[in-house]
């Protein structure tokens, strides 16, 4: 049975948080959160208006000018306790996380360290920020260099990583000295309101975050976008919605970043490991239930290990255990909602009337919850929907290629371009692979490529800049050159 731990879910914060107080959405309105496990309510939270979403603005913006010139060990030292506070409630994050999103509790433990990870590495950061002092080259000016925050920042989350999205985002913009209005996604909205408490308790001003939880994403961000007042946003989510921004953000020349969708390839070469390239697939593909960015959308397989390799896959997800996140047996959650669910059936359907063969799974289970088995589809032909659509869902599609050339024109046939993944025992192949594939990661011999200390994000229709590693903060920074006469 799931466990909604009523306490745990009593003691989360349910209301805006503006001006460092917790506060209720005008009149009073709020909004429903269910579990994807059972689809029964959980909660309710508050449900902002674009009159709360201005208030927030409006707190951010005061407290700019403070928290901007607050000494960088002081910002780093909030982001250390913040660290350490998100480690100690482990258990706590985890558990809400999986009630409001559905992923296993062993994944959910995962994603608190990865967003923990994140606060600690801005907090080394913090304290890097560094300038410029050079003389110009006719020895008239000296050039200083100084790096400043961008301003207030809006900050727009998903659902499926809902506390590492959050903290991957508010990390480097506090680290940099930018205030926050955060609008995390409306189906997990609990992650994000526990993580901005811990960061109040760490000692994170009034008005430096300011998080607003609302039905109405758009009704509340194009008035913020155009209103002048957000020097900054960062987004990630959909590439559909990330185009609608990015064009409200050009009316006002506002800076932006953007993590995108991705259709992953994935490749395996004649001379892979194969154990590796299934523990590499079984992540890629698996994690979170396959609601991933990085998913493995599409699995390329040299037609001499075809077989083999979907065999030992096939055997792997089979065994899988699908059922609630909070049940310690599972391995695969439910989807976030029906139309997720929805979307991965009718791509399934597609693949299989042209022709893809059904190695395991595939059938809807019965009973409560948005739950997808693990599927696994070979002899997938190239004109099927799924080959051009993220399928967000744990569905494995198999193709099968002949020559490098084939599959790097393959792979690279998509609008997307955030992540892919090669296997292969030839380091030569593996770097020049590497080097011809259109995203902005690649994992070679691996499944995984997420870690706060690298640059993540994509080309193409994936996104535009990156977050994490040595410039994850630069995306919150701006430069200022003062010419200064050499003669004053
Ligand atoms: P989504 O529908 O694009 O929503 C993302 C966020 O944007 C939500 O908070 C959503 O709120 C908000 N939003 C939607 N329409 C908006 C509008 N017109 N104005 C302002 N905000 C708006 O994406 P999702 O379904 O939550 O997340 C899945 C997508 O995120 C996938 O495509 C996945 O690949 C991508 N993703 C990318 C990365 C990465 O790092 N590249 C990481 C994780 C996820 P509402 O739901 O209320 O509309």
């Amino acid at each position: 049975m799931p466990n909604p731990d009523p306490a745990l879910l009593k003691a989360t914060p349910k209301q805006l948080h503006i001006q460092g107080t917790w506060k209720n959405a005008t009149a009073n309105r709020t909004m429903q959160v269910d579990n994807p496990a059972t689809n029964t309510p959980l909660c309710t939270v508050a449900d902002a208006t674009p009159q709360d979403a201005q208030a927030a603005l409006t707190a951010a913006r005061a407290a700019q000018r403070t928290w901007a010139a607050t000494p960088p060990r002081t910002r780093s030292e909030i982001l250390h306790r913040a660290h350490e506070l998100t480690r100690a409630r482990t258990e706590d994050l985890a558990l809400l996380m999986t009630l409001e999103m559905g992923k296993p509790l062993a994944e959910a433990r995962g994603e608190v360290t990865y967003a923990a990870e994140f606060l600690r590495w801005f907090a080394e950061e913090a304290v890097r920020i560094d300038g410029g002092y050079a003389t110009s080259p006719d020895g008239r000016n000296r050039h200083l260099v100084l790096r400043q925050p961008v301003g207030p920042c809006l900050l727009i989350t998903p659902w499926n990583f809902p506390l590492a999205m959050a903290a991957r985002k508010i990390g480097p913009a506090a680290a940099a000295g930018c205030t926050m209005v955060l609008k995390p996604a409306p189906q997990t909205p609990l992650s994000s309101l526990a993580l901005t408490g811990i960061l109040a308790e760490a000692g994170l001003p009034p008005g430096v975050l300011n998080t607003v939880t609302t039905s109405d994403a758009a009704g509340l961000v194009e008035p913020l976008l155009r209103g002048g007042g957000i020097r900054k946003l960062s987004f990630t989510g959909s590439t559909e919605v990330g185009r609608t921004l990015l064009a409200q953000c050009a009316d006002t020349v506002v800076r932006t970043s953007l993590e995108l969708g991705g259709n992953a390839p994935f490749l395996v070469f004649g001379d892979a490991d194969l154990d590796a390239a299934v523990d590499g697939a079984m992540i890629a593909k698996m994690r979170n239930m396959g609601e991933a960015c990085t998913a493995a959308n599409r699995i390329y397989v040299h037609r001499s290990v075809a077989d083999e390799f979907a065999t030992r896959l096939t055997a792997r997800m089979s065994t899988l255990t699908v059922g609630d996140g909070t049940d310690p047996g599972t391995d695969v959650g439910p989807l976030i909602d029906a139309a997720g669910r929805a979307k991965v059936e009718s791509l399934v359907r597609d693949a299989v009337e042209r022709g893809a063969k059904v190695l395991t799974g595939g059938e809807l289970p019965p009973g409560e919850g948005n739950f997808y088995p693990p599927t696994v589809l070979a002899e997938v032909p190239r004109d099927a929907a799924l080959t051009s659509t993220e399928i967000f869902g744990p569905v494995a599609a198999l193709f099968t290629f002949d020559d490098e050339d084939e599959v790097v024109a393959a792979a690279n046939d998509t609008q997307w371009g955030l992540v892919s993944y090669v296997f292969t025992r030839d380091l030569d192949r593996a770097l020049r692979v590497g080097e011809r594939l259109e995203t902005g990661m690649v994992g070679l011999n691996t499944g995984l490529v997420s870690n706060p200390a690298a640059p993540f994000g994509g080309v193409k229709q994936s996104g535009l800049g990156r977050e994490g590693g040595r410039v994850g903060i630069e995306e919150f920074l701006e430069y200022k050159y003062l010419a200064v006469p050499t003669g004053s």
